[in-house]
């Protein structure tokens, strides 16, 4: 799962270290900054790219 901002590039991604409870806070701290809308993908959006 990955949480993604449909106003900008903000995203989270599901990161072994990273918390459910951490990317629930960071999603509501996004939202109440900016007041963009953040959508959860069922996938990355970008599997391919290599790291
Ligand atoms: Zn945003």
């Amino acid at each position: 799962m990955q949480k993604r901002c449909l106003n900008c590039d903000w995203a989270i991604h599901s990161v072994e270290a990273t918390q459910r409870e951490e990317q629930s806070r960071e999603t509501i701290e996004h939202f109440t900054e900016t007041g963009h809308t953040i959508v959860t993908m069922p996938e990355p959006i970008n599997p391919g790219v290599p790291s």
